[in-house]
């Protein structure tokens, strides 16, 4: 898996209204490391930059699918 291909982020905490939203997911980037207006989790997860904070690493509950995903995608 390379570091570099994804991040970690979520809603920020007094957002998330969800278990989903709580969860910590990853999100593709594109190779020249942009980060787009709006991100797609590998789950399907739809998030806004303005309400998510990125994470140096997986914090607190991640997201199962994300995981898998990002695992088989590498
Ligand atoms: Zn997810």
């Amino acid at each position: 898996m390379n570091a570099h291909t994804h991040l970690i982020a979520r809603v920020r905490p007094e957002l998330a209204r969800t278990e989903q939203e709580l969860s910590c997911h990853l999100f593709p980037l594109p190779p020249d490391g942009a980060v787009p207006e709006s991100l797609r989790a590998y789950c399907g997860f739809d998030i806004t930059p303005g309400q998510a904070e990125q994470l140096d690493g997986p914090v607190g509950m991640p997201c199962m699918p994300c995981l898998l995903r990002a695992a088989l995608v590498g």
